[in-house]
């Protein structure tokens, strides 16, 4: 399991080899067809970013090489803001006097039926908070059942499972599921999320390992940019994705480094990454590995995201609400985070065709299941 991998890697250390690169190892790790992880930090350290304009040519250059022209696009739907973790940066944390939403099996279905009127979406992303009795395995089966006529990607982001939960969820009709260790800090991570099951390291960032056992076909992983050190964090996180393309060489893999946002309980992010590093991470991963789908959520601004749609990105979402129920109506319900780019999905479609590239709206097959 990963946890016992991650073990070996000291934090501080990462830390001080990331800080000791120079303009040389840039340059050795920019000249390598497949780099390790030493040249992945040498991209994303401080020194690495004189060299953005190379980065950047070289990111986009896979990127075509392997994806083509295009933007895959997806949209989640919130069916449940029910949560029993304490994450402090998060507007559904367990404190927070919100109204707690999960949605019946008829506004599940008149959610799917709202944004198929939105776009011709395939790509679905159900995400939920952390409420076993509420929105736990049974819950989310029913959810796939009436969501699977609509939509031919499911994708869960939700509570760390079991492996046996996860694979009856792909008998029935799960494709992927997405997880966000948050921070790979293990001495910090319980300052960010000081209870409930979201607190035991271990369990969360072994999840993938059980993901892949299960046969999830994609996994989509992440760190959240605000908490720690980001280049210690995504260097532990390229470490992971290494691991899991060793063991679950089967399994396709996404990754997402969201920059935190304004939540309720107002927590201030300790760290602020720029737009400019934001583009060096994205091109450091892309050359790090050439086949990972990088995704951007409307967190980010709709001028940046245009900008990066050439450069490594390969799939985005679109017309995002944030809070259960909120394709049908605006319910009174709380956004966990607020929306950069509120655009409709037909409208980042026609910009993604204006700059010469498709939209790609399905990628995966019911019949391939
Ligand atoms: S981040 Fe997820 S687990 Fe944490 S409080 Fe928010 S909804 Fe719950």
């Amino acid at each position: 399991m990963f946890y016992d991998e991650i073990k070996q890697y000291s934090w501080d250390d990462t830390t001080r080899a990331i800080a000791s690169k120079t303009a040389r190892d840039v340059e050795i790790a920019l000249g390598k067809e497949h780099p390790d992880i030493d040249d992945f930090m040498a991209l994303v350290s401080p020194v690495g970013a004189a060299y953005i304009e190379p980065m950047a040519q070289l990111s986009h250059r896979y990127t075509l090489e392997r994806f083509g022209k295009t933007i895959s696009l997806y949209i989640p739907m919130y069916v449940s803001n029910a949560c029993t973790n304490q994450c402090v940066y998060c507007g559904f944390n367990h404190n927070n006097p919100l109204k707690r939403v999960t949605l019946t099996m008829e506004q599940v279905k008149a959610e799917c039926e709202a944004i198929r009127r939105l776009g011709p979406f395939e790509n679905l992303l159900i995400v939920s908070g952390e409420f076993p009795s509420l929105n736990g395995v049974n819950y989310l089966e029913e959810v796939l059942h009436v969501a699977r006529p609509y939509f031919n990607n499911l994708t869960i982001e939700v509570m760390p499972m079991k492996t046996q939960d996860y694979y009856r969820l792909t008998q029935s009709g799960l494709n992927g599921v997405v997880c966000f260790q948050e921070t790979y800090n293990e001495t910090n991570y319980k300052k960010y999320h000081p209870r409930g099951m979201k607190s035991i390291y271990e369990w969360r960032v072994n999840g993938f390992d059980r993901m892949g056992m299960a046969g999830v076909h994609k996994i989509g992983m992440g760190v959240l940019i605000g908490l720690e050190d980001w280049r210690t964090d995504v260097t532990m996180m390229a470490r992971h994705l290494r691991y899991l393309r060793k063991n679950y060489w089967k399994t396709r893999y996404s990754i997402n480094f969201p920059r935190m946002c304004p939540a309720e309980g107002g927590y201030q992010p300790s760290v602020v990454m720029s737009d400019r590093e934001l583009a060096q991470l994205t091109f450091a991963f892309r050359i790090f590995d050439h086949d990972v789908d990088i995704s951007y959520s409307t967190r980010e601004k709709p001028a940046f995201r245009a900008n990066m749609m050439k450069l490594g990105v390969t799939s985005m979402s679109a017309g995002s609400r944030t809070e259960p129920g909120g394709y049908v109506s605006t319910p009174d319900a709380l956004e966990q985070f607020e929306v950069s780019d509120s655009r409709t999905p037909l409208q980042v479609a026609n910009e993604i065709r204006d700059l010469g590239y498709e939209a790609v709206w399905k990628d995966w097959d019911k019949i391939f299941d």
